[in-house]
């Protein structure tokens, strides 16, 4: 059974290169029928921010990720959380320390120190010299007994070096030149990264492990672990970098590769999706959207995807992508009606929210069809359904402030027009084309410029001076709506 895992640690909060990595992960297990673990990776419990989690949990769900195991799911490999499997470690490294590939270290932080400043000093690799490795073990028990602190180091051995990784292909790496055996539980009896995340992905029975190409330089080391426990490894494959078009790295600093910061402002995240996985490759050659940018639904993109597709060169966003792949997601929505329901929804609460802050008695226009009506013509004219609340489009939804002084003169010339209007049985038709004319007829019968009319219309439909033209106004409002907003006017 193909089994992957996301793995965050909640150190901070879900940004495009983690969603990235989730996504992948959540594609594969899709693709396979197999199934996608959440793992809450909070062993550095100094590092961990509040409510990390949870807001981890809602960004993937809001991003359209089913989790078929994780924290606040349950499943029959939990707990998911690692600070609630402590137990689970300190029972297994037992067993690397009853075979001997693994020892307990007792170096002071103090000499841990020099050896650093030597290397420093001497421009070498700063590594821990292993010298605990070669204690003998009355002196391990003698110094256990006194209570003397400690903690437990594995034993690397340069005879893992080399693995196939599922995108970068053949990989080599002699891990022992660069590093010291490292620890794999603190002196505090907490497990580090490397060891949690081995023990962890064995007994979850995680048969791939995607994950980010930072984490590449650490497999030989977790393969040697899983020759020392004596289980078979998961499959590896490491997903290249996210950076900015102009090939800097994405920060975590950076508040706005947050994916709240996306959500708050307004992006789909259907859009944000295409977004992020269409730079980087992963998929069958039609979906290649080079030439002309689609919004893939959630179930396409399984469909296509293709984990020997990823590129192993760096993806670059490509920013002015994003609002247009956003204005395709309405598009998209809108086509399908239980998807457009949601839509409307949305952007109904979003004038509720933007309206009722300011006047609680406001009357609203905000009917389904009349949503979906506007929604529909919009969609050349808006990359968010938030645009729809700003202040050109407010008229669209709630009685316009409009300037009520208009002279008497005017007041005359708008109730012939309002008159005429009410009465005039070719506005059944109600086009624009139509409307125009009749905007034009209306104006010859009452003997006022035409211009000057659409700007006292225009002010009472709206309230704007500028904005669509009268015709198409009135198109979008509706007849009724229209007839409505010259009446209250008048009266
Ligand atoms: N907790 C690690 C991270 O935050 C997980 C790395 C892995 O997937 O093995 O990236």
């Amino acid at each position: 059974e193909i089994r992957v895992r996301f793995a965050p640690s909640p150190t901070g909060y879900l940004h495009l290169g983690g969603l990235r990595t989730a996504l992948y992960n959540f594609f594969f297990a899709r693709k396979h029928s197999g199934k996608f673990i959440l793992r809450i990776e909070d062993t550095d419990q100094s590092r961990v921010v509040e409510d990390a989690s949870k807001q981890l949990y809602n960004d993937l769900v809001w991003s359209g990720i089913v989790i078929d195991e994780g924290p606040n799911i349950g499943g029959s490999y939990g707990p998911y959380v690692q600070s609630e499997r402590i137990d689970l470690y300190r029972e297994q490294v037992k067993t690397l320390l009853n075979n001997n590939t693994a020892y307990y270290c007792f170096c002071t932080s103090k000499r841990l120190e020099l050896l650093r400043k030597e290397a420093v000093r001497t421009r070498q690799t700063p590594k821990y010299d292993n010298r605990c490795r070669y204690l003998n073990k009355d002196e391990v028990s003698k110094r256990l007994k006194n209570g003397e602190s400690y903690c437990i180091r594995f034993k690397l051995s340069p005879d893992i070096q080399e693995f196939h990784d599922l995108i970068y292909g053949h990989i080599s790496y002699d891990v022992t030149l660069i590093e010291g055996d490292p620890i794999i539980m603190k002196t505090e009896g907490f497990p580090t990264y490397h060891f949690a995340n081995v023990v962890d992905d064995h007994f979850m029975k995680i048969s791939h492990v995607l994950r980010g190409i930072e984490w590449q330089v650490s497999t030989t080391k977790h393969l040697m672990m899983y020759r020392a426990f004596g289980w078979d490894p998961p499959v590896y494959g490491h997903l290249p970098l996210l950076l900015n078009a102009d090939g800097t790295k994405l920060s975590k600093r950076q508040g706005d590769i947050q994916i709240s910061h996306y959500k708050n402002t307004g992006i789909l995240s259907q859009a944000l999706v295409n977004f992020i996985t269409s730079s980087g490759g992963g998929f069958d050659k039609d979906l290649v959207r080079n030439v002309k940018p689609k919004c893939y639904s959630m179930d396409e993109l399984i469909q296509q995807f293709d984990v020997s597709q990823i590129k192993a060169s760096s993806g670059k966003l490509k920013p002015d992508r994003l609002e247009e792949f956003n204005r395709l997601d309405i598009q998209r929505l809108l086509q399908n009606p239980n998807e457009e329901l949601v839509l409307i929804e949305q952007l109904r609460k979003l004038i509720r929210d933007a309206v009722l802050a300011k006047n609680a008695d406001a009357t609203l226009m905000t009917e389904t069809s009349y949503i979906r009506g506007i929604l529909t013509w919009a969609i050349d004219r808006i990359t968010k359904v938030s645009d729809l609340i700003s202040k050109d489009f407010m008229f669209l939804w709630i009685m316009p402030n409009y300037d009520n002084d208009l002279g008497v003169e005017h007041q005359q010339i708008l109730s012939k027009t309002y008159r005429i209007l009410i009465n005039e049985a070719k506005l059944n038709d109600w086009s624009k084309d139509n409307i125009s004319d009749v905007l034009r007829t209306t104006a010859k019968e009452i003997d006022f410029p035409y211009n000057r009319l659409m700007k006292l219309l225009r002010n009472v439909l709206s309230g704007l001076k500028e904005g669509p033209s009268v015709a198409e106004m009135m198109l979008i409002l509706g007849k009724e709506n229209t007839i409505h907003r010259l009446k209250v006017y008048l009266e």
